[in-house]
C-alpha cells in the first residue's frame, strides 16, 4: 500500500510543531489540527489511520482527547501515538493506560519518528487482514457463519430501535452431492463460486450474505418484510435456473438449480435471529421436499 494512502491527523497547539511534522510526514496524507476538538471533528468525518497527539494543549488536553477517541466505537481502533514534552513517569504511564499505541518525547529524533510511525501502521494494515481472513469464508470471500452471527445480532438490535422489519433466506444447491460425484469436487467448488457470485448481485447493497457451509447460503434483509424478501429469493432462483456455467476449457456448461426458504423474524413476539433462521429452514427443507428449485415462505 502506498503512503499517500495513509491519512495522519497531526494534533499540536503549536504551528510551528505542526509545520515540522507535517514535514517530516511528507509521504503521508497529512491533516493537521490546533485543538482537541478540531481534531474529535475531524475524525468522525474523515477516515484517519493514525493521530500524532501533543498532551499539553489549552482547553481539551491530549489524555482527553484520546480518552474520548476510545471511548467511540468508530474511531477507538485508530492508534494514538503521543509527542510531547512531558517526559515524567507518571505521563507515559497514563498515556499508556488510556489506550495510547506509543510515546514520543519531544525534541524527537525525526527517523525514529518516521520508523515509528511505519511500524503502526503495519500494525494496523496486519490486524485489518486479520479481521478479514476471521470474517471471510476463503472460497467465496462472503462473510463466514461466525461473523454472520455476530453481525445478524447488530443487524436485530438496529432493525428493532427502529421499528423495521428483518427478515431471512436460507438457500443451497439442488443435489450437490451429485454434481460431485457426477463432475468432481473441483466443479463442485466452481458451482460454490457461481452461486455466491449470483448472490452478490441479486442481494440489495444493504443485505448481508453469507456462506453457513457446505453448499448452504443464508442472506439476511433488513427493513425487509417477507414479501420484499420472497421477491429477492425468487430473482436469485430464477437467475440460477436461467445460468450456464462454464466448467473447463472446452467451454461445456452445466446447468444447478437452488431451494430457498423464507422467513421474516416476528419482532412483536420478541423472536431473535436463531428462531428466523430455525424458520426459514423448515421452510427450505419443505421446498426441498415438494419438488426443489422453488422459493417456499413461511407465510
Ligand atoms: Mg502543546
Amino acid at each position: 500500500m502506498n503512503n499517500r494512502d495513509k491519512t495522519i491527523l497531526i494534533v499540536d497547539d503549536t504551528i510551528v510543531n505542526l509545520d515540522i511534522l507535517s514535514e517530516l510526514l511528507y509521504e503521508y496524507d497529512v491533516v493537521e489540527a490546533t485543538n482537541g476538538e478540531e481534531a474529535l471533528s475531524i475524525v468522525n468525518e474523515d477516515k484517519i489511520d493514525l493521530i500524532l497527539l501533543d498532551i499539553m494543549m489549552p482547553n481539551m488536553d491530549g489524555f482527553e482527547v484520546c480518552q474520548k477517541l476510545k471511548e467511540n466505537p468508530q474511531t477507538k481502533d485508530i492508534p494514538i501515538i503521543f509527542i510531547t514534552a512531558k517526559i515524567d513517569e507518571a505521563s507515559i504511564v497514563k498515556a499508556y493506560d488510556i489506550g495510547g499505541a506509543d510515546y514520543v518525547t519531544k525534541p524527537f529524533l525525526p527517523k525514529e519518528l518516521l520508523a515509528r510511525v511505519k511500524k503502526e501502521l503495519q500494525i494496523q494494515d496486519m490486524i485489518s487482514e486479520l479481521k478479514f481472513l476471521a470474517s471471510t469464508d476463503p472460497m467465496t470471500k462472503l462473510y463466514n457463519r461466525r461473523y454472520f452471527s455476530t453481525i445478524s445480532e447488530h443487524t436485530l438490535d438496529l432493525v428493532k430501535r427502529e421499528k423495521k422489519d428483518l427478515s431471512i433466506i436460507m438457500l443451497d444447491i439442488d443435489k450437490f452431492k451429485k454434481i460431485n460425484d457426477t463432475h468432481g469436487h473441483h466443479i463442485g467448488d466452481k458451482v460454490i463460486m457461481h452461486l455466491a457470485n449470483k448472490i452478490i448481485i441479486c442481494k440489495r447493497k444493504s443485505d448481508i450474505s453469507a456462506r453457513f457451509g457446505g453448499e448452504e447460503f443464508v442472506i439476511l434483509l433488513p427493513n425487509t418484510n417477507i414479501n420484499g424478501a420472497k421477491i429477492v429469493a425468487e430473482t436469485l432462483r430464477k437467475s440460477v435456473e436461467n445460468a450456464h456455467l462454464v466448467y473447463d476449457i472446452n467451454n461445456n456448461t452445466l446447468n444447478y438449480t437452488v431451494s430457498l426458504g423464507v422467513s421474516q423474524i416476528n419482532l412483536s413476539k420478541n423472536q431473535n435471529i436463531q428462531d428466523g433462521l430455525e424458520q426459514a429452514d423448515e421452510a427450505l427443507y419443505l421446498a426441498k421436499k415438494t419438488g426443489r428449485n422453488k422459493t417456499i415462505s413461511t407465510h
